[in-house]
């Protein structure tokens, strides 16, 4: 076992000497201190487990030293040492921390006794100490296993529902061969049929291009985090729906300052987060409907807006709207084609900033996703 340490801080040489010479034979690392400056010193430099402290000092008096010790180390068990007329003094340190005091003169037995009680005292409030931080620890190591836990059905879930996507396209493209092999089509639908055949193979292909994409936002390396322009990522976007959005006779109109401050991220993702909205909000209206593009600076943030006139989104549905595989009931009931994952895409890469998204959707009067990005801050 380590010796125990303690520092002896008296202006009176021949106590220190006295006190020396009974505690040093015996299990203790004595030394000594003549003032409180130099017993201060020694305590932070060396550390020790107990200190005997004169209450009459020069300079930092005994009592303002406990405090002082103790800021530093506060198990450091402070005894005072008093002679019969500063006995008052001696509660008063009590009060301010000691552990105990010795009144001059004192024996042998009285010093060993107060010593030892008082390293007792510091062995009990260090184990003390030490079972509460392992209790602490052990808190915390359970929250931790709940936490991934709750992380680990989180994944079987998610990917109990993937197979389950997955699944449904493979088994109509199957049946619908198989009807086909077994001559239950007729001639003139044969053409029909292997259309619903390519139909449900693009709808797997788009499950696993998005699956893909939701892979790849798990595993964003710092390298790949650079300045964004988000408006300069929404231009390529907007000429590709150009032509989708003219065919349903959609006005597609946008509303963006000429220069806007950039953003932090990865810059496919802030297109693929432009082009989910956007493609959503031609897929979701119907002809002669109206899509409206809105980006501005508000405060320190970009916020964006993407507006339809079209379908809407019941209000029952829309808490679940940004989670896996969802889809509206409208939206499927009119066929129209989706993998349920556009949204959890872009809810994710918008967290990924610090960022936020809401939707505000009256069913029939068309939908408004409104985002908010902070701005990247200038190094
Ligand atoms: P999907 O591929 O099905 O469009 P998303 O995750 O992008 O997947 O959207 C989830 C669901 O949210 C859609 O299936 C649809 O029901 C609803 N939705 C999203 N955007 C709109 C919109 N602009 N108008 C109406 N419904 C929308």
């Amino acid at each position: 076992m380590n010796k125990a340490k303690i520092l002896i801080i008296d202006d009176e040489t021949p106590i220190c000497e006295a006190i020396q010479r009974v505690l040093t034979p015996l299990d203790f690392q004595v030394a000594a201190a003549l003032t409180g400056e130099e017993g201060l010193r020694k305590i932070r430099t060396n550390g020790y487990d107990l200190a005997l402290i004169d209450i009459m000092l020069p300079g930092i008096g005994g009592i303002e030293l406990i405090s002082a010790i103790h800021e530093y180390d506060p198990e450091i068990v402070c005894i005072i040492i008093t002679g019969y007329a500063t006995v008052e003094l001696a509660v008063l340190a009590i009060k301010g921390g000691a552990y105990n005091f010795l009144t001059k003169p004192f024996s042998v037995d009285d010093l060993l006794l107060t010593v030892n009680q008082g390293i007792e005292r510091r062995r009990l409030s260090l184990e003390a100490k030490r079972v509460a931080n392992a209790e602490a620890e052990a808190h915390r190591l359970s929250e931790e296993k709940n936490r991934l836990q709750e992380l680990y059905k989180a994944k079987c879930e998610f990917i109990r529902l993937v197979t389950h996507e997955l699944q449904a396209p493979i088994d109509a493209i199957q049946n619908y061969l198989q009807l086909i092999k077994e001559g239950y089509i007729p001639a003139g639908e044969l053409n029909g049929t292997i259309d619903k055949c390519l139909v449900r193979a693009e709808e797997e292909r788009a499950l696993i291009a998005d699956l893909l994409e939701l892979g790849c936002l798990q595993v964003i390396t710092p390298a790949q985090i650079t300045l964004v322009s988000l408006s300069e990522v929404l231009q390529p976007v907007l000429l590709a729906f150009q032509e989708q959005a003219s065919q349903k006779k959609i006005a597609l109109s946008i509303d963006i300052p000429e220069k806007v401050p950039h953003v932090r991220g990865v810059p496919n993702q802030f297109k693929s987060m432009w082009l989910n909205l956007i493609s959503n909000a031609i897929k979701y209206t119907p002809e002669n409907g109206k899509v409206t593009v809105h980006l501005l600076l508000e405060g320190s943030n970009l916020v964006g807006e993407v507006s339809d006139t079209g379908i809407g989104i019941p209000i029952e549905d829309q808490p679940r709207l940004f989670t896996e595989f969802f889809r509206a009931k409208n939206a499927k009931k009119l066929e129209i084609r989706g993998t349920g994952l556009g949204l959890v895409i872009v809810k994710r890469v918008i967290e990924s900033t610090g960022g936020s998204i809401a939707v505000q959707s009256k069913a029939g009067r068309g939908s408004t996703f409104r985002f908010v990005i902070p701005v990247a801050k200038e190094k």
